[in-house]
């Protein structure tokens, strides 16, 4: 149902409202600019957008007369009429008022000769509803802002300028929520991080590569002592990797083939020789695991490091310190037998427990993170990806956790649990992970002496506890609003002592 387009839409209430205030909007847009060309307006969470081409750029400041136009569609009590009409008769409806995005639609997403309109007054929309009965309906909305986005998500095609607006279904939702993104905007980790001089971007240096000036690197350095610290006592062995490696070895691995979208290009050099960016640290701590022949009694090994990762990002997505080109992560590598496996999986689960609530992480699930059956996207065998699902379902359930599914959400080697956190703005974002492989031992042919002196393949446990430094960062700016707690705070307390003899106590 909904718009003849390809996002999620349903019969859920609160779509509804919202879907039809963004018919309000493009009602009013077309009334107040009528060359206006309108792309599509579905319900997102919390609100609606609609995409329109103006013929001469609007401002926010434009968006007050817009919104008082929608109220007075509103006060005509215009009702919303469905209206099944011939492909023909569609094509000519749309053309007559010059809709060429329409038309696009029409022409790919309608399958069959019926089309299914919705008119509100003059203002006509290719869409199948459901929507309110009337305009009257729709109590409770504001404009919010705008935003640039390319028609159909495709750089490739004209940059369309979308209108965000929020929509509720009574004016105290309204006055509630638009109280909150006041709260969440004060804390946005942007703006503190800004006035706090906790980091900055620039563009001489490019988007998506912060800078942490020195209040900022001091948290950093605290927070990177407690983790290392941590994870020392728990028997992790802290190494220190190149940020690059020869392309090769992420052929090896697969990520060449399987995550190739994620990486920058090689740097080639007239030898011959191809270095890559690295855009994970597995292939560089399986490389340390095969410096030495390895016995059962060197496992577990838990090889750690918070290493720098690069991934390639386009441009216009980049955010603060939550969407960047390099991060550093909370990273480590488990090499164990099989019979080790489940105690390390919940090993990582309680080290990351620990971490989230040592940080005041509140607000987070489990996401048991599987494939989907698109064959290509994955490596190993089915019964390989059961087995390292069950176990990682078995490892939550022993330890009296509940979860949910996310089905395509694995890495391409292996199902993994992600701690899905949510920010003070609601939005969500994965922190903590771990995941079975069986993909990369076999890959790289990893061996350990068993007790009957015969060789036998590790299993590998892939763990990000901490997350990523600049994720974490962000979060904590925001949940703290700046005011971090004294371990953490940037401005650290110096016991200065007064006179020699004090010197003990200091
Ligand atoms: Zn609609
Ligand atoms: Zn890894």
């Amino acid at each position: 149902m909904g718009e003849y387009v390809d996002h999620e839409v349903s019969d859920d209430p609160l779509h509804v409202l919202r879907h039809s205030t963004a018919h309000l909007l493009a009602a009013a847009v077309t009334e107040l600019y009528p060359d206006v060309k309108y792309g599509i307006g579905p319900p997102v969470q919390d609100g609606f957008y609609y995409d329109f081409a103006f013929s001469s750029p609007i401002a926010e400041s434009d968006l007050p007369a817009i919104e008082s136009r929608m109220r007075r569609i509103v006060h005509e009590d215009r009702p919303f009429v469905q209206e099944t009409l011939t492909r023909a008769e569609a094509i000519d409806q749309f053309r007559k008022r010059g809709q060429d995005y329409k038309l696009e639609l029409i022409n790919d997403k309608v399958e069959g000769d019926e089309v299914s309109v919705y008119h509100t007054g003059d203002f006509l929309d290719l869409c199948r509803g459901p929507h309110v009965a009337s305009t009257r309906d729709l109590k409770a909305f504001k404009l919010l802002r705008l935003a640039g986005a390319y028609w159909r998500g495709d750089e490739k095609q004209p940059q369309l300028t979308r209108i965000y607006g929020t929509s509720w279904p009574a004016p105290k939702d309204l006055e509630e929520h638009l109280k909150f993104l006041e709260e969440a905007e004060k804390r946005d980790h942007k703006r503190i991080g800004k006035d706090l001089k906790l980091f900055m971007v620039d563009e001489r240096v490019g988007a998506g590569l912060p800078l942490w000036l020195p209040a900022g690197a001091t948290v950093r350095r605290e927070l990177e002592r407690f983790i290392v610290d941590e994870e020392l006592a728990r028997g992790y062995l802290h190494v220190r990797t190149p940020d690059v490696a020869r392309l090769d070895l992420y052929r090896q691995s697969g990520h060449a083939q399987l995550y190739g979208e994620n990486m920058y290009p090689p740097m080639k050099f007239e030898d011959g020789e191809e270095l890559e960016l690295r855009p994970v640290n597995c292939p560089h701590h399986i490389v340390i695991y095969q410096s030495d022949l390895r016995s059962y009694r060197d496992l577990p090994m838990r090889i750690a490091e918070i290493g720098n990762n690069w991934r390639y990002e386009r441009s216009g997505t980049l955010i603060g310190l939550n969407r960047v080109r390099a991060f550093a992560l909370n990273d480590a590598h488990i090499f164990c037998t099989p019979e080790q496996l489940m105690d390390e999986v919940k090993g990582a689960i309680e080290l990351a427990l620990y971490f989230s609530e040592v940080l005041g992480i509140e607000d987070w699930s489990y996401r048991l993170s599987s494939r989907d059956n698109v064959k290509e996207k994955w490596l190993g065998t089915e019964e390989q990806w059961e087995r390292a699902q069950a176990a990682l379902a078995d490892a939550l359930k022993a330890m009296g956790q509940s979860f949910e599914v996310g089905v395509g959400e694995a890495a391409f080697y292996g199902p993994k649990i992600d701690f899905q956190v949510k920010d003070v703005h609601r939005r969500e974002f994965t922190n903590s992970t771990v995941q079975i492989d069986f993909q990369l031992p076999e890959r790289f042919g990893l061996e350990y002496v068993a007790e009957d002196g015969s060789r036998k393949r590790p299993v590998m446990v892939h763990r990000g506890a901490a997350g990523s430094m600049e994720r974490v960062f962000s979060y904590l700016i925001e949940r703290y609003a700046g005011a971090f707690p004294t371990w953490l705070h940037p401005v650290q307390v110096v016991v200065a002592p007064l006179t020699d003899s004090q010197h003990d106590y200091a």
